[in-house]
């Protein structure tokens, strides 16, 4: 392995820089000390990614209170719990090290620890841990440890730790592959690769690897090694510090033909361009994320702090080269819900990567295009047509819902997610067409894109029944507040059902202008006759909204206005879900609810509903609301600062922000909240910048907190990339094109053609008002 330290006197200045740390707080997420009680929650929260290889942020030397995780995307295997489950293995851990001085094992818990700290470079995606250590016999040691997983070749990760004494000492390093305790046999091993194989698929995992150890300008050889494990012994100075440096490259072979000589490419590679120019490459693909989407907010230090972990992350989830994985619902950084993919990717998180990094977004869809098969045939198992996508997906796209789970006490809760939870199929057919509309990315829609939209309007045309009341009914459903099970009519459900008909005729219609080749053919493939798209026509126009007309009221679903009214304000504070307070039978007669339902659908069908009906269900909905979704606090930020109460606004943004970075539900031990993480992008975006699309352009109508003085943010849009720029005091708004051809950008009524390079300027003099001027 070369260390390549070209422009750098000698190894250790380079080593130096490598390991310094921004010295702006708003980059760098850091923990002093090591409390087990908090430990979890910082190895989900530090925990590096990049989309196909994840690594919680465990220490290199496992404490009791370790969970170390590094997690392959979409390497499931299905375990024999109760129920079978497949979950997402956890692969070995290639970051174990022991130091021995004189003969003894450097350990926290013994001797005295003089300073113990990690530090997560957001900008770069590194991890840098400080441990010094006085050892029982007063020794002082300094161990100085980075570690990546690359976003410039996904497949690599890499691990330096540099090795000072401040007394000289006889010292051993043995450094290993720990093998998880679960789910993976170790096939085959040598000193530079090993075959794992899950435990129960025949799925291979091949690992290669390559460790080295410097003092100063001598590479000095391993004294013993068998399989994965080496061993160097040296005598220490003070003036010499070692440097040790592992790099391991992984594939999987559902995806690799050969997976020892992918593995091993990957390795020759990464070891023929050196460490250095490895995390050059590593750190310029994070600057180019950055550049395509930091967001900038200047007055409110633990917004933009948030903003930075929620992108960092965001970053971190996606993979564009891989169509064959989708984003967990705690991304790659947990083990909460096994790796499960929700509708927590298509809504939260498409959103943020569609606008800023369509590529990832494509391969995202690719994955539920992939998966249709399995989709349509969940649809027919229950009896209908077209394509039903699972609840849960994992990497066949069969339904993984567990149909029950344990309790606290052990006892069997029947889960009906897997059957009820329907609006997944018109999720996935949203985020769908906005792709489309946000890139015109017409090779997508022809190859994949319609024939979702139109696989996903015939499942609803198909579940949705005529009744004697000349409408169309949706029943037995769980809509996103999921403490209401088996409800009829569910509004989210509906309306989103009706938006995804509406989109299939829309669909069959476009093609059929402008691709009519591809429509005959995809008519005939689906076998779509001009009966069935008339079923679909009446379906749209008949399907049963809840809308009260006199009100306004979106009713959440059939019945919910009848149920008891419970003042959720008399529960604060409180430190319990509601639904656990209440007991499920009593909750399910309530109108409390889990999470934006109604509120959800005003936030992705705005412009369907006239102001006072988004006015008056928010109103509604609002304060019946238990936040028992981690999912929930961002959309209430969103909707709230559409509708210009920035008070709540800006409480509901602290507040999904706090989910993680305070730990307020108390699970994010079990990995980051991913789809929070997406919803707090689309607060500061639609929300409080108020964005969204037109036919031909963009608009903006910009709401910013009172103590936000500023809020940058890019956006991709056909093409084009947009800089939005928001000033306080007086309200100030830019924007410029820096790359693509023309748009119309709109802004209160003014309307304006931006061209090449150009910045269009509005400066709000009286808020309440219109735009004054425009330069
Ligand atoms: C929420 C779902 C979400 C799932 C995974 C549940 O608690 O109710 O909406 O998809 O968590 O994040
Ligand atoms: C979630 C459901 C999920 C179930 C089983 C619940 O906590 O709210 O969406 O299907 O767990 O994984």
């Amino acid at each position: 392995m070369s260390m390549d330290a070209g422009g750098f006197t000698t190894r250790l200045d380079w080593v130096a820089a490598a390991l310094s740390v921004p010295d702006e707080p708003a980059w760098r997420l850091e923990e002093q000390g090591y409390q087990a009680a908090l430990e979890h929650d910082v190895e989900s929260q530090f925990a590096i990614s990049n989309g196909f290889l994840g690594v919680r942020a465990s220490l290199e030397q496992t404490m009791v209170a370790s969970r170390p995780r590094t997690f392959i995307a979409g390497f499931f295997d299905t375990l024999p719990s109760d129920p079978p489950i497949p979950a997402l293995v956890h692969g070995p851990d290639w970051l174990r090290f022991d130091l021995l001085v004189a003969g003894e094992r450097l350990a926290l818990e013994r001797g005295e620890t003089l300073a113990h700290g990690r530090t997560l470079d957001l900008r770069r995606g590194v991890l840098i841990g400080d441990w010094r250590q006085r050892d029982s016999a007063g020794r002082i040691v300094h161990l100085r440890t980075l570690r990546f997983v690359s976003l410039a070749q996904r497949s690599l990760a890499v691990q330096i730790v540099q090795i000072e004494v401040e007394q000289p000492a006889p010292i051993t390093l043995e450094a290993w592959f720990e093998p998880p305790a679960a789910g993976l046999f170790l096939e085959q091993a040598n000193p530079t690769l090993q075959i794992w194989r899950a435990a129960h698929e025949p799925k291979q995992l091949a690992i290669a690897s390559s460790m080295a150890l410097w003092l100063g300008d001598q590479r000095i050889r391993p004294a013993s090694g068998d399989g994965g494990r080496q061993v160097w012994s040296w005598r220490a100075t003070p003036d010499q510090p070692a440097i040790f440096a592992r790099i391991v490259t992984f594939a999987r072979s559902d995806v690799e033909d050969d997976v020892r000589a992918t593995a091993y490419a990957a390795l020759r590679r990464a070891r023929r361009n050196g460490l250095r120019r490895l995390l050059a490459e590593h750190t310029n693909a994070w600057a180019e994320r950055w550049q395509a989407s930091d967001i900038v907010v200047g007055g409110d230090e633990a917004a933009q702090r948030a903003l930075h972990f929620a992108l960092y992350h965001l970053i971190g989830a996606a993979n564009p080269d891989d169509s064959s994985t989708s984003i967990g619902a705690r991304a790659l950084t947990g083990d909460a819900y096994l790796g499960h993919v929700f509708w927590d990717t298509e809504i939260f998180l498409l959103p943020y990567y569609t606008y800023t990094w369509p590529a990832a977004a494509r391969a995202l869809l690719l994955y539920r295009w992939r998966t249709l098969p399995a989709a349509r045939a969940k649809a027919a198992r229950l009896g209908y047509r077209g394509a039903l996508y699972a609840w849960e997906s994992t990497d066949t796209g069969e339904d993984a819902t567990p149909a029950y789970v344990h309790g606290p006490d052990g006892q069997r809760i029947v889960i009906r997610c897997g059957i009820e939870e329907q609006h997944i199929s018109a999720d996935v057919a949203y985020a769908i067409w906005q792709y489309y509309q946000a890139t015109d990315d017409v090779p997508f829609l022809l190859a994949a894109g319609a024939e979702i939209i139109l696989e996903t309007a015939r499942f609803w045309s198909s579940r949705a029944m005529l009744e004697a009341d000349g409408q169309y009914h949706i029943r037995g459903v769980i809509g996103p507040d999921e403490y209401h099970e088996g409800v009829d009519d569910n509004a989210y459900t509906n309306g989103m059902a009706r938006w995804n008909v509406e989109r299939g005729l829309e669909v069959a219609v476009l093609l059929q202008a402008r691709w009519p080749q591809r429509w005959a053919a995809l008519r005939e493939q689906l076998s779509i006759t001009p009966a069935e798209l008339a079923l679909w026509r009446d379906v749209a126009a008949r399907l049963e909204t809840g809308l009260d007309p006199a009100s306004g009221l979106l009713e959440e679903f059939a019945g919910f206005f009848q149920l008891e009214q419970i003042d959720l304000a008399a529960y604060t504070p409180r430190t319990a879900a509601m639904d656990v307070l209440l007991g499920r039978e009593r909750i399910q007669q309530s109108q409390v609810i889990k999470q934006a339902d109604v509120i959800m659908l005003l936030a992705l069908l705005w412009e369907r509903y006239p102001t006072v009906v988004r006015a008056a269900n928010f109103r509604y909905y609002e304060p019946r609301c238990g936040q028992g979704s981690s999912l929930s606090p961002a959309v209430h930020a969103f909707i709230a600062a559409r509708l210009g109460d920035m008070t709540l606004a800006v409480r509901y943004f602290h507040q999904a922000a706090a989910i993680d970075l305070a730990d307020t539900m108390g699970n994010a031990a079990a990995g980051v909240h991913i789809a929070t993480l997406g919803g707090l992008w689309q607060a500061a975006a639609f929300g409080f910048g108020g964005i969204s699309f037109m036919q031909g352009g963009i608009r903006c109508d910009p709401q910013l907190p009172a103590t936000w003085q500023v809020l940058r943010f890019p956006l991709q849009w056909r093409g084009r990339q947009i800089r939005i720029s928001i000033h306080q005091a007086p309200l100030t708004l830019s924007m410029t094109l820096e790359r693509g051809r023309p748009l119309a950008v709109e802004v209160g009524d003014l309307r304006h053609r931006l061209g090449g390079k150009d910045t269009w300027i509005c400066r709000w003099s009286e808020p309440e008002r219109c735009w004054k001027e425009v330069f």
